[in-house]
């Protein structure tokens, strides 16, 4: 894999300079970034990456672990983390060998974070076996299916990642989990009564099922009408969009499984046996679809923290400086004064309990997920 020179690196979009970088679902590691796939709804339109179809290295696969054990939202053992769910597909061939030695690395300082490899490309029989030798990480492939068929949507087809899933889950003894990450859904493109019955059939393979909607945000957007794809919405929003009837419909399709979250989190941290990691048990209304046993687990690690122990916590963090504990109730503390959302994500692991900005309320019932398709909203 070539190294970017320098040169090159100080003329990337300044996210994309970002090497890690904390997303909601954890720490995330991006040295390599350029993906040939090209699916069109892909989050590297929001980085200025679009362009870049072929992976590039910003750095060695050691620095890179350096830099993320060292950075200042890293906690050993704490904080999941995430690779290359930027800005590349972990399994492409040139990427594979990157993958490998960075999971190798952490699992060498026996680490026992979880790590996310969100994937949709073809995998094989030495991809287990290697995933296998690792003895500490908890590691979760998450395979990305949406059921699309449209080329000019999705030009790697779905059924490559439902393939992937089957083998990888096959093994009855591994040390990695498997989850389902069914997305984009996406109404009117994917979501017949015969592909969430797929999808259900699916699901059978895997440890765990998470469902999501579409980031629609203004680049994606753009790029749909530049393309003359069919725009799904009118809007675009800041979060995944999954509108009520929708919703209820994949309930209705799972209604015989109990491994169906709505989180991802959640979906990775029942396949380890293990509660939640975003505490997000507070927001009761998450856990209904969720089994009694796991339900159980979460309630019995949830500890609602202080005001005090939220600024503790924070105290290590200069872009903390200014904030400030708002409320906090049995579902999560709302703060104010992080002007981005980085260091929430970093308290909200480190409490375990949900960490919400004060100027983007959560809406009872929503699950944390744009207003677009929920009634008596805006649009
Ligand atoms: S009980 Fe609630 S918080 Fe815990 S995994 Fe289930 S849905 Fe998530």
């Amino acid at each position: 894999m070539p190294l970017l020179s320098q040169d090159k690196i100080n003329r990337l979009p300044e996210r994309a300079r970002e090497v890690v970088e904390y997303r909601k679902s954890g720490l995330s590691l991006n040295h390599i970034q350029g993906c040939s796939l090209g699916c069109s709804y892909c989050i590297r339109h929001t980085y200025g990456l679009w362009d870049e179809n072929q992976p590039r290295a910003l750095m060695s696969d050691a620095e890179a672990v350096e830099e993320l054990v060292a950075h200042r939202y890293f906690q050993p053992h704490v904080t999941p983390i995430q690779l290359f769910n930027r800005a590349t597909e972990p399994f492409l061939p040139k990427v594979r060998p990157h993958t490998f030695a960075v999971l190798e690395n952490l699992d060498a300082r026996e680490l026992t974070n979880h790590v996310l490899v969100i994937t949709r490309h073809k995998l094989t029989d030495d991809d287990a076996d290697q995933l296998n030798q690792l003895r500490h990480l908890k590691v979760t492939l998450l395979f990305t299916y949406s059921g699309i068929d449209n080329p000019k949507i999705e030009p790697y087809p779905s059924h490559i990642a439902a393939e992937s899933l089957k083998l990888m889950s096959a093994p009855e003894v591994r040390k990695y989990r498997t989850v389902l990450y069914w997305r984009p859904l996406v109404p009117g493109l994917n979501d017949t009564d015969e592909h969430l019955a797929t999808a259900f059939e699916l699901s059978k393979h895997a440890d765990a099922t998470v469902f999501t909607g579409l980031f629609y945000r203004g680049e994606i957007a753009e790029y749909y009408k530049a393309n003359g794809i069919p725009e799904p919405y009118e809007g675009t929003a800041r979060r995944k969009i999954v509108p009520e009837t929708l919703e209820r419909r994949v309930l209705d399709a799972f209604s015989s499984t109990t491994a169906l979250f709505r989180k991802t989190s959640c979906a990775v941290s029942y396949a380890h046996g293990l509660p939640d990691y975003n505490g997000h048990v507070g927001i009761r209304e998450l856990c209904d679809i969720c089994p009694l046993s796991q339900l159980e687990r979460c309630l019995n690690a949830h500890r609602v923290p202080s005001a005090e122990q939220v600024r503790d916590v924070a105290r290590v963090l200069p872009e903390a400086r200014e904030l400030e504990v708002v409320d906090i109730t049995g579902r999560a503390a709302v703060v104010s004064g992080l002007w981005e959302e980085q260091p929430r994500y970093f308290l909200q692991h480190a409490l375990g309990f949900q960490v919400h900005d004060e100027r983007h309320p959560h809406h009872a019932n929503r699950h944390g997920r744009a207003d677009i398709g929920w009634k008596g909203t805006p649009a």
